[in-house]
């Protein structure tokens, strides 16, 4: 029988797919490439697009149209066999992809074609690809001699199995901490879901009681809502000192050393590659240019949203005092007070919005929504072979009736599904010399479901949650970019990929869009002023001390990989409290050491990049807010977005797209009041 797999042809054959077809579906596909690849080198003296580069995206997009339903399936249905063949594949593709960024051939006929006067001649889409595929060779180290890339290889891995170790400590430290309560009145305050999963696992544990752990949602309820201020501080501290030389368990699992090799290593290599520093690596592929650029955005925010921090404080203290005589709020107190106040101030909860937001009013909203501002139309289709009966798929056309996009829509949670919502790609739009290929996504949710054949009813997270990833999937499917590794979201720089995202959540909080789908699921009624309000001043509770937070993680990582010096390496406990000095209003405890779990930066791939999640709100505020001054469903400003910013991809320059849509570079000023923050 043939191996559905390696049928390129129209949409993957999901439920023809098995594990058994993975693994040789996949080493027939990379023993093909890397065949083909060799001989396209060989026999293309003179290379240039039409043959060199268009053949090589093929085989790209060939390997990945394989691959794209086993690694989602693997998602979203996942059994032992598919995981197997699935985990025996990630080590061969990844071996494949390195193998491919450190291959001279092919960085040097990319070379020669940048060199070429033809080049001059391509288009926007096709000069980005190449010049991304350039950037990319450089970033993995080719123009080093011999010594240089020998050490440049020992350094990456190194540094790979100092961030693994880094995330085993954490990991090990917020594991090896417990708290079993006997006496039920410590309890008290915490609610029911929280006491239930303490049991559970004190249960599982063999031992009596409730068990606390470290781990998020027990500290979180803790943290948030124990009345008793002793046992917040105990886990308080444990929570803040993981993996560091302070708190219960100093000096196990302690990733102190670990930093300061990290942050040598990172430097060393940004140097042999050419940059000062390692902020400096992390900014060429992203869309912030300079270091000072990322440093004046993080400052100007600091200063313009502190005093609002402060304002929060100073409510939750005044509150505290008022209501619950307790004059000092220590660390561990103001997320309990803080909590309190909110519910004081506004008693909403996710379970009161949702008889507002039924599944089919919410999705065909959704869909009018960007029908209205783009001019497209979105329609279901049925009989497609998918991987799980509740999979629905849709067509997207423009105004002319021309195929545009298409998408799964999985929103439910079941077993053997990952958790989180995502857009990922199926199929990417590119054009060959006999056909266009159009993109197809997947959006995949994990929602409830509806009980009984009554109506999914949504949280007003998830409605919210369900937009965000549209917008990413708008991105990906209404591209007009005809080569592959600059079509949709392929080729966006990490700090610019959630502008189109975000911006999309915009129209979960606008009465204007409200009015179409937030509508009760029996009586038809539209979403009462009043919940609106209480809705809308809930989402920016405390907004400016949640802004200084998330610049005190942002300042302290730029700052450390921008500053670095191999003379004088930094002290790290001196550079938070400096940051903090700047921007933080709430001064933790001496023993805190918040370094020594963020992971992000330390084990991820955030670092000297955690400005990010900052920079793409600013986008998505400012984008919106064009909107905001022509009308929220104004199809001129659609249209304009539509050009400027979802159409052309990774094709061009992401602040260029940007100011083309909005005739200047972005502002904090949106963002700012969106969140409550004017000046
Ligand atoms: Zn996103």
């Amino acid at each position: 029988m043939k191996n559905p797999l390696l049928q390129q042809q129209g949409l993957p054959a999901f439920s023809q797919i098995k594990a058994e077809h993975v693994e040789p579906a996949i080493d027939t596909l990379l023993e093909q490439n890397r065949q083909a690849i060799a001989e396209l080198i060989e026999k293309t003296a003179t290379p240039d697009w039409d043959n060199f580069v268009a053949p090589l995206e093929a085989l790209h997009d060939r390997l990945s149209r394989a691959w794209s339903p086993v690694s989602h399936m693997n998602s979203v249905v996942n059994n032992d066999a598919l995981r197997e063949a699935y985990n025996s594949c990630l080590s061969k593709l990844s071996a494949y992809h390195t193998e491919l960024g450190q291959h001279k051939g092919l960085y040097e006929h990319f070379n020669q074609i940048a060199n070429s006067e033809q080049f001059k001649q391509y288009n926007a889409a096709q000069q980005k690809a190449i010049t991304n595929a350039l950037r990319d060779f450089r970033l993995s180290g080719i123009e080093l001699d011999e010594a240089q890339q020998q050490r440049y290889k020992d350094i990456r891995q190194q540094l790979s199995s100092l961030k693994s170790k880094f995330s085993e400590n954490v990991l090990d430290a917020t594991q090896a901490w417990t708290l079993d309560i006997e006496d039920e009145s410590r309890l008290s305050g915490l609610p029911e879901s929280a006491r239930a999963m303490a049991k559970q696992a004190a249960t599982a544990a063999e031992v009596d009681g409730w068990r606390f752990t470290l781990e998020f949602p027990s500290y979180f309820a803790v943290i948030t809502y124990a009345d008793d201020a002793a046992l917040r501080e105990q886990i308080y501290e444990a929570f803040a000192t993981r993996a560091s030389e302070q708190g219960p368990n100093a000096g196990q699992w302690d990733n102190t050393d670990l930093i300061k090799q990290i942050l040598a290593l990172r430097h060393e290599s940004a140097q042999l590659l050419g940059f000062n520093n390692y902020a400096e690596e992390s900014l060429a592929t992203k869309m912030a240019e300079t270091p000072q650029q990322v440093l004046d955005f993080l400052n100007d925010l600091a200063d313009k949203g502190k005093p609002y921090a402060e304002k929060d404080l100073t409510e939750v203290q005044a509150y505290a005092r008022e209501h619950h005589a307790i004059d000092t709020l220590n660390a561990w107190d103001i997320p309990y007070y803080s909590e309190k106040l909110r519910e004081h101030r506004y008693s909403i909860s996710q379970e009161d919005l949702k008889p507002y937001f039924p599944e089919d009013k919410v999705v065909q909203g959704m869909f009018d929504v960007v029908e209205r501002l783009y001019g497209i139309r979105i329609s279901e289709q049925h009989d497609i072979d998918t991987w799980h009966d509740d999979v629905r798929f849709f067509d997207i056309r423009d105004r002319n009736g021309e195929l545009r996009g298409q998408f799964y829509l999985d929103l439910y949670a079941r077993a053997n599904k990952r958790g989180g919502a995502w857009m990922d790609e199926c199929i990417v739009r590119r054009r060959t010399e006999a056909s266009l290929q159009t993109p197809v996504a997947y959006l995949t949710c994990n929602f409830s479901a509806p009980v009984d054949n009554d109506h999914a009813l949504f949280t007003h997270n998830e409605v919210e949650t369900l937009f965000h990833e549209f917008g990413h999937g708008l991105h990906h499917m209404l591209t007009l970019v005809d080569s592959a590794s600059v079509s949709g979201i392929n080729g966006v720089p990490w700090d610019a990929v959630e502008l189109p995202s975000q911006f999309m959540e915009n129209w979960c909080w606008q009465k204007e869009s409200l009015q179409l789908f937030a509508r009760h699921y029996q009586s038809d009624e539209p979403l009462p002023d009043t919940l609106f309000e209480r809705m809308l001043a809930a989402k920016n509770f405390q907004s400016g001390m949640q802004l200084v937070r998330q610049l005190e993680f942002a300042l302290f990582d730029f700052r450390l990989h921008h500053e670095y010096d191999p003379a004088q390496p930094c002290n790290v406990g001196a550079l938070i409290d400096e940051v903090r000095e700047q921007v933080a209003v709430i001064k933790p405890p001496a023993y805190h050491r918040f370094a020594n779990s963020f992971s992000h930066i330390f084990a991820g791939g955030y670092a000297a990049g955690y400005y990010s999640y900052k920079w793409a709100e600013v986008l998505s505020s400012d984008a919106f807010a064009e909107f905001e001054e022509h009308g929220i469903f104004d199809a001129d400003t659609g249209q304009r977005f539509l050009a400027a910013i979802l159409e052309q991809g990774g094709s061009r320059d992401a602040m260029d797209l940007f100011i083309e849509f909005r005739g200047r570079p972005p502002t904090v000023d949106a963002l700012l009041r969106h969140s409550g923050i004017a000046a």
